[in-house]
């Protein structure tokens, strides 16, 4: 399988120091997402617009937004107070590349002022495209894209809408739209030597037979991990999907899903689904620590 491959030296190096990539990392380093990214150009339908985008974090749970300069201030506190602070991220609460402006001032200023740490952004893909050439620039060497399904058809059951370029586009036209600037957004990246990860939210009934093709596809193009993420659709997050009754998945169906990836993919299966400003080792979220403490404003 392609867990077997052999890595380069530099993915190697890459993978051991990401809490998310390596099993091993996640008890040695730690990880600090920023909320500095509010707008998004994607509507899914298990997103609550109140709450973090699901990219990466536990839908239902809200951040408080910070600025480039107080999310920036952030990090270099709690570097000095949690030594093993290895990455920096950006994962919402919206989509990160939805947000260029805040997006990248805040890369630009963390590479320039704590050049140590690997800076990571996950994002729903729509912007990749235009924005790898930036990304690499900055030094961004981890990116998670979250890509649901390769159909249209199926896309068009999990998205409402999209934006681009002034245009708002749905249905079918939408999830073509998507999927082709996904996939060309993760072959440039891997095209670049970034490492990228594939976030897929598991949905019972229309999405569980159609993620071993994603699995396939992505790692064609150079993915390295899949992390495949149970549905979250309660009714009281207010989602489309918590409200129409639709299933979560249960822990056989996200097992069988898993292996079936895992044939063609290596898989992630210690996500946590950290909120858009977790803090801390995987497993831990010391955001509340740090919640009270002072920014400065620069
Ligand atoms: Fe919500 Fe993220 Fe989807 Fe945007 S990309 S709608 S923030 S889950
Ligand atoms: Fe890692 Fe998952 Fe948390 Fe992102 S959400 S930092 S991939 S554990």
């Amino acid at each position: 399988t392609g867990q077997r491959e052999p890595l380069s030296d530099v993915v190697a190096g890459k993978v051991a120091s990401h809490p998310c990539y390596s099993q091993n990392g996640h008890h040695r380093y730690a990880r600090m997402h920023l909320p500095v990214a509010p707008a998004c150009n994607l509507q899914c339908n298990y997103c609550n617009r109140k709450f973090d985008c699901s990219n990466e974090s536990r839908p239902g749970v809200s951040s408080s937004l910070l600025t480039p300069e107080q999310a920036v201030a952030k990090v270099r506190h709690v570097a000095a107070v949690i030594p093993q602070l290895s990455v920096v991220g950006i994962a919402g609460p919206g989509d990160p590349l939805a947000n260029i402006q805040r997006t990248f001032t805040t890369l630009e200023m963390v590479r320039e002022q704590l050049p140590d740490l690997k800076l990571c952004l996950s994002t729903n893909g729509l912007m990749l495209p235009d924005a790898v050439e930036r990304l690499v620039n900055v030094g961004v060497d981890h990116v998670t894209v979250t890509i649901n399904t390769l159909d249209a058809d199926i896309a068009a059951q999990i998205y409402a809408w999209l934006w681009l370029d002034g245009e708002r586009y749905s249905g079918r036209e939408a999830g073509e739209i998507l999927i082709a600037r996904q996939l060309e957004g993760v072959r440039c990246l891997t095209a670049k030597g970034v490492l990228v990860k594939i976030n897929s939210v598991l949905i019972p009934g229309i999405n569980d037979g159609a993620l071993s093709d994603v699995s396939r596809e992505l790692r064609a193009s150079g993915a390295f991990i899949h992390n495949i993420m149970p549905l979250i659709a309660r009714p009281e997050h207010g989602t489309v999907f918590g409200l129409n009754g639709q299933p979560e998945p249960n822990a056989q169906m996200i097992a069988q899903v898993r292996e079936r990836c895992g044939e063609v993919m290596p898989q992630m299966t210690h996500c946590q689904q950290c909120r858009a400003d977790a803090i801390g080792m995987l497993g831990e979220d010391r955001s509340q620590q740090f919640a009270l403490t002072p920014v400065e404003e620069s």
